[in-house]
């Protein structure tokens, strides 16, 4: 089976052919961050413009280097939920017309779920190790951070343990490098200067965020506004911008607060829900912090870290055509009046004493 994906949920046009056993056969990947990149972050108006131009040639290249025409497809596969609204409509709306006049089904992709399940993607050259069911799964992106407990492929086999209440540490990242005027995004940036500096020179201007023990839930939202005070102190103090070995202090205890947390976490959901593998998704999985702790603390409890290449940590549409091919295996399909939504259709669990700070 060869299901042809297509991804516009944000700043990403993506279009990608995969097999239902996982084999990326094409995966092109439009990004838009040059587009957003003087506003510091993704402007939705913009973004649907800048996927209406880029879609067709995306989904030619896709269909081009993986050898094949519309009629060689079992299936479109396409993100419906969640994201910018203009956005999904673009990538949506392409998708129905081009199932309907290849005659080929159509399947509508939670995105958290390609997300979720690109750690199967066998891509050429890369040596992939899969994980068993059941997983817990930190998501960490740009727009998104949350945990899941991973039973499967099926909507009903994925529940959200945890999230973010404000902003996703990918979201941190970048305002945070904006702060410093580091540019966007902000994650390779901080990552890069936070491996010059000595987090314990600056720790203890930062809080840990969320740091209650039995909780599942994230925010970041305050260590950005303590990294804004401490700016600010510097500059008064100092008449100055952060620079040198402050500045990469800062990112070291910045990134080091954040990566404590998020590990904490995890473990603790491993823990929690008796399971021994863990796996890491999203385009803040890129960061050496992050992998370096996660791979050493899982490890010294026997927890096995899977970590996907960057290619498929970050928005690709293989994920989205590998989640759909699952479905089309399974006998689903949608109708062509399938329509967009902005929020995921994940379930959450409500635990008792959960969510209070
Ligand atoms: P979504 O949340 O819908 O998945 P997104 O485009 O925001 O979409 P991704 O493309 O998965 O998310 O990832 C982009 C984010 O990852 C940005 O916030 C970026 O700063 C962050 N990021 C990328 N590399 C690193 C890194 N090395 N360290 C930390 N953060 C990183
Ligand atoms: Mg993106
Ligand atoms: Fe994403």
């Amino acid at each position: 089976m060869r299901v042809l994906g297509i991804e516009t949920s944000c700043d990403e046009t993506a279009a990608a052919v995969v097999t239902e056993a996982g084999d990326v056969l094409s995966d092109v990947v439009r990004s838009q961050v040059a587009l957003h990149a003087p506003y510091g972050g993704v402007v939705p108006e913009v973004a649907a413009r800048d996927h209406a131009r880029a879609i067709v040639p995306v989904i030619e290249e896709a269909l081009r280097k993986a050898g094949l025409t519309a009629q060689d497809l079992d299936g479109v596969a396409v993100t419906v939920r969640p994201g910018l609204l203009g956005a999904l409509l673009v990538g949506l709306s392409t998708a129905k017309g081009l199932a309907w006049a290849a005659g080929k089904p159509l399947v509508g992709v939670d995105h958290l779920v390609g997300h979720l399940m690109a750690v199967f993607l066998r891509r050429e050259g890369v040596e992939a190790r899969a994980p068993e069911f059941p997983f817990v799964a930190l998501l960490v992106s740009g727009g998104h951070t949350a945990l899941y407990r991973v039973d499967g492929p099926a909507l009903g086999q994925i529940r959200e343990l945890g999230a973010t209440r404000d902003d996703a540490a990918g979201e941190a990242f970048d305002k945070v490098a904006k702060l410093l005027g580091l540019g966007y995004p902000g994650g390779p940036v901080v990552d890069r200067l936070a491996a010059l500096g000595d987090a314990s020179r600056a720790a203890e201007a930062l809080p840990k965020p969320m740091a209650r023990r039995d909780s599942l839930e994230f925010s970041f939202s305050g260590i950005k506004t303590a990294v804004a005070r401490h700016v600010a102190q510097r500059a008064a103090q100092q008449g100055g911008p952060l620079e040198g070995q402050a500045l990469h202090d800062l990112c070291a205890a910045f990134q080091g607060a954040v990566v404590d947390t998020l590990v904490r976490k995890t473990v603790r959901a491993a823990r929690q829900e008796g399971v021994t593998r863990v796996v890491l998704g999203g385009g803040v999985a890129a960061n050496r912090g992050l992998r370096a702790r996660m791979t050493e603390e899982c490890g010294r409890r026997g927890i096995e870290v899977f970590i996907p290449p960057f290619a498929s940590c970050t928005d690709n549409a293989a994920m989205i055509a590998y989640a759909g091919a699952l479905r089309l295996a399974a006998g689903e399909r949608d109708d062509l009046d399938l329509a967009p939504a902005t929020r995921t259709s994940l379930p959450r669990v409500t635990r008792k004493g959960g969510g209070a700070r």
